[in-house]
Order: structure tokens, then sequence, then C-alpha cells
């Protein structure tokens, strides 16, 4: 279900528990189902759901409403408020400074729009002043650097990797050195991916992590891929110390869910949306402006 889809079923539901003319619990139950639904099929995990109704109950406690009160609106404001919650995890990511060196590491399946992610991210700092530079620790796929060169060249950053050297933790701690020493502000370190969640995969996460001590280690997850996003990004929370998440294709047939299961699995904020194959489709993330899309 795209974002406007299920910001649509949510305002019908409350508007059907508005048109009744007694909201007693069963109205406010057969509410709460129908958004439930939505909210499920918008790819929201199970468990966040049922919490979320667990606690709109709670909130929004009939009896208690005096007379006269929109309790529409305050149903509204109460899912509102709940979806917030879920996509706040209550403190900030890691913030590099301009100036001060900062090491970004990116991680994620392969084919979530990472090498376009990175290149996105150093594009919209390298706007706003910065010096960023592009390391690509993926030897894993064939063709991963010539990917990374070509849109590093295309955005005119500067780029470190290897066609030759199979080792992504001597190519992550050797890009790193390299660009500190240029003055960099901002090096961004690609790392593999490959098809499955595998342990090889997260051993060599921790593995290039450990050498090379990121500043912030940034998850990278393709909106599109259903209920699987909690499990998907906690599986990356525990190999690494996961800091932020970007969520990727947010355009043409993008789920919301996705974001709120990562940001519980992670517990990071999301920081970006991609939204497109180009350069500059690449949006900050703002929960408030997002949820209040979310809900039409
Ligand atoms: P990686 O394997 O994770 O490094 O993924 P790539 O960066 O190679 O991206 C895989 C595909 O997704 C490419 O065709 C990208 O152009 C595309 N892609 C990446 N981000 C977005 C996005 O935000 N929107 C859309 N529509 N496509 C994207």
């Amino acid at each position: 279900m795209v974002l406007q889809q299920l910001g649509g079923s949510i305002t019908r539901a409350l508007q059907q528990m508005s048109n009744a003319t007694i909201i007693d619990e069963k109205v406010l139950n057969e509410c709460l189902n129908e958004i439930t639904r939505a909210l499920l099929q918008s790819d929201v995990q199970f468990k966040l759901v049922r919490d979320m109704q667990n606690n709109i109950k709670k909130i929004v406690n009939l009896d208690h409403l005096a007379a006269g009160h929109n309790k529409r609106n305050i149903i509204h404001k109460a899912i509102f408020n709940e979806l917030c919650k879920i996509l706040d995890p209550g403190k900030p990511a890691f913030a590099p400074k301009k100036g001060k060196p900062s090491v970004v590491m990116f991680v994620g399946l392969q084919g979530s729009g990472k090498t376009t992610t990175c290149t996105k991210y150093a594009f919209y700092h390298q706007k706003k002043g910065w010096k960023p530079a592009l390391v690509c620790a993926d030897t894993f796929r064939a063709g991963a650097f010539d990917q990374l060169k070509q849109n590093a060249t295309k955005a005119k950053i500067p780029f470190y990797g290897s066609y030759m050297e199979s080792d992504p933790v001597k190519i992550a701690v050797e890009g790193v050195e390299r660009f500190k020493k240029e003055n960099c502000d901002l090096i961004i370190v690609d790392t593999s991916g490959r098809h499955k969640q595998e342990a090889a995969l997260f051993e060599e996460m921790r593995q290039v992590s450990e050498a090379m001590k990121p500043d912030l280690v940034i998850f990278v997850m393709d909106s599109s891929i259903g209920q699987a996003a909690f499990d998907q990004a906690q599986a990356f929370k525990q190999s690494v110390a996961v800091g932020a998440v970007i969520i990727t294709k947010m355009d043409g047939h993008a789920k919301g869910g996705g974001a709120l299961s990562a940001v519980a699995a992670t517990k990071s904020p999301v920081i970006f949306i991609g939204t497109g194959e180009h350069m500059d489709e690449f949006e900050i993330f703002d929960v408030k402006p997002f949820v209040s899309r979310l809900l039409g």
C-alpha cells in the first residue's frame, strides 16, 4: 500500500466512525481494526501495530471523554502521536561536522541502493561546502568499484578502491587513511552487500567496522522489502553499531511501513530517504511531515 493510500484508509476509517450516532467501544474497535489492517498492508510490523492499538485504546478512554469532545480528532491525534513515537528513537544520529574528519560506513543488502545512496549522501554534502570522499570496500561483487568510480567521477568526488585487492578491511583502512591525509571531512565507505542475509556478510561488516572505527554506520534499506524490514534491520544492528537509517526507493510504489520497522529494530532515526535513481533525488527525513503525509 503506498503512503497516500494508507492515509486515505485511515481517514476513511475515522470518517466512518464519526458518522456513527454514538461512539461506543464497538465503534472505536471497528475503527481501530480498520486502521490496523491499513498499517499491516503498508508493511508496518505486526507487533508494532498491536502495541500501537493497545496504546491508543489506553489514551482514548471513551468513558472519560466529556460529551461534546470531538472523538475523531482525539483518535486522529493519538494515532499521529503513536506513529511519531515509533519513528523517533529519542536520540539523534551522530552529526558529522564540516571541517572535521568523519568516517561514515554504509551497510545494507545488495540491491538496496547502497552504492547509489553513498554518492547521493556525498553529493548532498558537497553542495553544502563539505569535502567528501568515497571508498569502495566491496570486493565481493564484480563491478562494484566501477559503479562507485563512475558515480564519483560524475559528481567530481575523489574515490578510492582496487581491482586487485580482495581484502575489504585493507581497502577500507587504506582509503580512510588516504582521505584523512587529504583533509577530507566526510569519508564515506561503501561495503559489500550479497543477496541474502548470511553469516559471512555480517562477519565482514564486523571486521571492517572494527578496523576503521567509523563515527557513524548507516543502514540502507529498500522500502519495498515488506514485512522482512524488521528482521533485516535487526540482523545488521546485531553485527555493527548502526546509528542511522536511510530508506531508498520511496518513489513509485513505496511503502511507508518499512521505515517504522527499521527504526524500531535499530533504535536509530531515519535521516534521509531516496526518491529516485538520480543523484539529487534525496531528501532529509522529517518525522512529523512524513506522518502527516501518511495520515492524509
Ligand atoms: P547496491 O547493490 O545496494 O549498491 O544498490 P545500487 O546502488 O546498485 O542500486 C540498485 C538499483 O536501485 C539501481 O538500479 C539504482 O539506480 C536503484 N536505486 C537506488 N536508490 C533508488 C531510489 O531511491 N529510487 C529508485 N527508483 N531507484 C533507486
